[in-house]
């Protein structure tokens, strides 16, 4: 592109015929599942927070703690001077609830995914997603400089397929529970085929943990499967445990060349240690209190049902994340404006976050949610979407 005014206004024109242009709003304040925009109050159905932890005050108090004791930054990477007690303590708490020998801190779930897949898989290799894999799984994939093939979605047999004709090394990536559509992978049979195939196998469960499996340890133990059958986890912080950053869990080799390898560990800054000790209170707080995940399993099946009973067509998702499919950009937009009218924020998610032609409402619950709040939000998006 040009750098002149009139390609710029190309480039915008292009987006808003498509309907794709994106805007921001401003939160003014947020009160359990609740935000102010605007000075309008509206009940958020569109945030990751699914068990209600990121404003939590024992979570923000264990951040203000940490700051006054480490302070705000940590002045360099991991592997100079950035490398503090509390992300020291953080590693060895996730690597106890994964089941795995360490884990290893990021800043963000991205730069993980960028670094699984980039330190197991480079030029010579191949490495094969599934075609609705996260964004950041895909980057991965092609900064890696390896052969890039995309599955059909979940489709074991396709990737069987690939895995059989492949001569190269491979890397299998996927996301767990699927971020805009809410099903979940089928872990089992990937994990068997990357096996018998000698393939890397990488999960990123940023949003089954926390939320799946019957304490919380997400997709794989929803599954029954551990480090040997999934010899690469990448959880985050930013979704169920409220806080931000992210972690690659596995075996101690696994992890020993991640941190020689992963550029995007070595070459940043490490996240601060006030978000480290903020993410043990909420890991913590997290297995305490099941009653959180619980409860948004709950109101999940509770709006299912009555989203049902109303004739609303689902999604095969029994995940927090239940999409409702609209199809046009210009569609989604409409009935998520419709919804803003009536006092729920949910959000259009639009290509090329997801496939054209699939434009939808992405609807996620909390456990900070009501019931009366799934209630109203049935009874809304049936008016709405008639
Ligand atoms: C949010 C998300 C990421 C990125 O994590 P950040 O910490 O927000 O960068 C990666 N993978 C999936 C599936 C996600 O939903």
């Amino acid at each position: 592109m040009k750098r002149n005014k009139q390609s710029l206004e190309a480039a915008l024109g292009e987006i808003d015929r498509r309907h794709l242009r994106r805007h921001r709003r401003t939160v003014e304040s947020h009160s359990s599942s609740s935000v102010v925009v605007d000075g309008r109050e509206l009940v958020n159905f569109c945030s990751n927070d699914y068990l209600g932890l990121a404003q939590h005050p024992a979570i923000a108090n264990a951040m203000a703690q940490a700051a006054s004791v480490h302070g705000a930054g940590s002045g360099a990477s991991h592997l100079v001077t950035g490398h503090g007690i509390e992300h020291a303590k953080l590693e060895e708490d996730l690597a106890a609830f994964t089941g795995r020998e360490r884990a290893l801190l990021f800043s963000t779930g991205y730069m993980a995914n960028l670094a699984a897949v980039t330190a197991f898989a480079e030029r010579g290799d191949t490495v094969l997603l599934d075609r609705l894999n996260h964004a950041s799984l895909i980057d991965a994939g092609l900064l890696s400089g390896a052969r890039f093939k995309r599955y059909a979605h979940s489709d074991v047999s396709a990737l069987k397929d690939a895995l059989r004709d492949e001569t190269r090394s491979a890397l299998v990536a996927t996301d767990g529970v699927f971020s805009m559509d809410g099903d979940v992978a089928p872990l089992p049979d990937l994990a068997a085929a990357a096996s018998e195939h000698e393939a890397w196998l990488v999960v990123d469960d940023a949003h089954g943990l926390g939320v799946l499996g019957s304490s919380g340890r997400g997709t794989l133990e929803h599954f029954g499967l551990s480090a040997r059958e999934v010899p690469l986890l990448v959880g985050t912080f930013g979704k169920a445990l409220g806080t931000f950053g992210a972690f690659i869990a596995g075996d101690n080799d696994v992890i020993e060349l991640l941190m020689q390898r992963a550029r995007t560990y070595i070459f940043t800054t490490a996240l601060p240690q006030p978000v480290a000790a903020a993410t043990r209170a909420a890991l913590a707080l997290m297995q305490k209190e099941s009653w959180r995940r619980e409860k948004v399993l709950a109101l999940t099946q509770r709006f299912r049902s009555a989203a049902q009973q109303l004739s609303i067509t689902l999604a095969d998702s029994n995940t927090p994340i239940q999409p409702v499919i609209i199809g046009t950009a210009e569609a989604a937009l409409a009935v998520s404006k419709a919804l803003l009218d009536a006092g729920f924020w949910v959000a259009a998610i639009r290509p090329p976050t997801v496939p054209p032609g699939t434009a939808r409402l992405r609807i996620t619950f909390s456990a900070d949610h009501t019931e009366s709040q799934v209630d109203a939000l049935v009874d809304a998006l049936s008016s709405v979407t008639r």
